[in-house]
């Protein structure tokens, strides 16, 4: 077979244009993103090998190596994992598989500055060496595949792929350096780059000049080293490269389980919201690791939806190496780690809130819409859910717990009150609203989606019904209103007026509305909208329009 042309996808032409052209001010983490990549590549075939041994046949002992060559300014990142064929590199390094692709490309603005923020967000991974090098080749063969291949491009949108027959198993990507760019073949600079972002990757990262070999890394995985030994950055890189994010961590836990099952777990909520929150497959990203051997960051019953935006690693002492996907369901020792990781992960966060309540409404802002998921997902844990659960409301501009508006509610008040809207600023002008303020009432302001469903499955809290302002039947009557406002409202219409208005505007908008009432509820708006009580809320109804439903 001869060499083949093809281009690539047109989001990673643009990506491409983007990350050479702007002056990306840390062009070093090139090398944290390759090594990354090896590392991952000597996980998957690590596993693989697990069942099929003959796919190590030509050596198990997993390393990368770091070649600089100054004569040809080349530096090249070789690896003995699981390589790719020549589908793989098509799919791999032509396009962007990544979900989110559609929305980070939507989000660009062309403003440089600006891009670069959200590429840094976004990551870009492979495509980084791009920064450095004005040409990139890869030569890899697939363990257990004969034949290799070379793929190489320019990053100018085309890349090319032919057989290399003789290709060792793995991947080695020579990078031919800018001229700009020649402090990466300085072995100095390299060993300085290692330790700073990879020291964390559990296989030896090894440098090569003539004959003499280094170990730049401490290879030892990160989570089984003591948290003393584990300094910030060390977490943050590693937080880096498990999750292939950029951001830092807003929190991090680590921590061991020993009893009926031993694992140990670290864990991170990022510090900003991940492309792929609201995905519909709701996938957990959390990887599964046995006796320090990678099994999958699929494990699907590893942690629920509702903290799907948790990342790390477990690593279990107690789940047999050869564990198979597919075996994963319905095992009871995964039973207990998620039990375990749940309640681990809600008690820090609960800390969290308690310790620091300006850093935990950052958090809330970030993942309090998919943390809610869990207060009609896990009955277990409603209530601590419910607990770590914060609120716009009518009566500060901050956020407040549940329990802090049951302790703010009026005498003769009887329900708590909430409002459903798309946006706060909106609904504070929700003529619904009136008699609430009015009367000094407090009502909280819901503005995710999911409100719509969390409110109506758990109904009450603390014996207080949950009910909409906008349901018909809402009767304030029995609370005491303020003096001054009371004072200030208007005369009352008489009666007979009002049945006489009522009965117009019944024969006026018949078949429109289902019915009409006078109201105590408004002080300055004429009329509002109501739904039946029982009914679906209006927002819900707008919401399930909005979606065709
Ligand atoms: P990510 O690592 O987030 O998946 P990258 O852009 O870094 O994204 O890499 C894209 C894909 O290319 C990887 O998911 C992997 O399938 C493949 N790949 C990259 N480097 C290697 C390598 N050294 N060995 C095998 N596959 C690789
Ligand atoms: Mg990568």
């Amino acid at each position: 077979m001869a060499e083949e042309k093809r281009e690539f996808q047109a989001e990673v032409a643009k990506l491409l244009d983007i990350v050479v052209h702007s002056l990306y001010s840390n062009k070093e983490i090139f090398l944290r993103e390759l090594i990354s990549n090896a590392s991952d590549a000597c996980d998957k075939l690590r596993y693989a090998a697990l069942t099929d041994p003959s796919l190590v046949a030509d050596g198990a002992e997993y390393r990368i190596r770091l070649i600089p060559d100054a004569e040809a300014g080349q530096l090249t990142i070789a690896d003995n994992g699981v390589g790719m064929n020549r589908d793989d590199l098509v799919a791999n390094l032509g396009t962007i598989a990544k979900s989110g692709t559609a929305d980070f490309m939507n989000r660009l603005t062309g403003d440089a500055k600006k891009d670069m923020t959200l590429i840094g967000q976004f990551g870009v991974g492979f495509y980084s060496a791009f920064m450095v090098a004005d040409k990139v080749t890869v030569v890899t063969r697939k363990a257990g595949e004969e034949h290799g291949w070379r793929w190489e491009s320019d990053g100018k949108g085309e890349f090319t792929i032919a057989p290399e027959p003789d290709a060792p198993r793995g991947a080695s990507i020579t990078l031919s350096l800018r001229d700009s760019e020649k402090e990466f073949l300085d072995r100095f600079r390299l060993s300085a780059i290692v330790k700073r972002y990879s020291d964390h990757i559990a296989i030896p990262v090894i440098l090569v000049e003539g004959d003499k070999e280094e170990t730049l890394n401490s290879a030892s995985a990160l989570w089984t080293r003591s948290k003393s030994e584990v300094t910030p950055e060390q977490y943050r890189e590693f937080y880096h490269h498990v999750a292939h994010a950029f951001d830092d961590p807003w929190l991090t836990i680590h921590s061991k389980a020993e009893g009926a099952i031993e694992y140990t777990s670290l864990l991170f909520v990022p510090g900003s919201k991940p492309f792929d929150i609201f995905h519909p497959d709701r996938k957990q990203h959390v990887k599964l690791y046995v006796k320090r051997v990678f099994i999958t960051d699929e494990a699907e019953g590893l942690l629920p939806p509702y903290l799907r935006f948790v990342r790390g690693v477990v690593d279990s002492q107690d789940l047999p190496l050869n564990v198979s996907r597919e075996m994963l369901q319905h095992n009871p020792v995964l039973a207990k780690m998620k039990s375990g990781l749940v309640k681990k992960v809600l008690s820090e966060l609960k800390k969290k809130a308690e310790d620091d309540a300006e850093s935990y409404a950052t958090f809330w802002e970030t993942f309090g819409a998919v943390l809610k998921e869990g207060i009609y997902e896990d009955f277990e844990r409603k209530a601590d859910i419910l607990a770590l659960c914060r609120f716009r409301t009518t009566a500060t501009d901050g956020l407040a717990t549940l329990d802090e508006v049951v302790g703010r509610m009026k005498d003769g008040q009887d329900a708590l009150y909430y409002a459903t809207g798309d946006d706060v600023a909106a609904l504070k002008k929700s003529p619904q609203l009136e008699g609430f303020l009015a009367k000094g009432v407090e009502v909280l302001l819901l503005t995710d989606p999911i409100d719509e469903f969390w409110v109506p499955a758990v109904g009450e809290y603390q014996g207080k019904k949950l009910v909409a302002i906008t349901q018909g039947d809402v009767d304030l009557s029995k609370v005491q209103a303020d003096p001054e406002t009371e004072a200030a409202k208007p005369e009352a219409a008489p009666a007979e007026a009002l049945d006489t208005l009522v009965a117009a505007l019944k024969l006026n908008l018949d078949g429109k509305v289902k019915d009409v009432r006078a109201t105590d509820r408004l002080t300055n708006s004429a009329v509002c909208l109501v739904a039946d009580s029982g009914q679906m809320s209006l927002h819900l109804e707008k919401l399930l329009k909005a979606h065709n439903q």
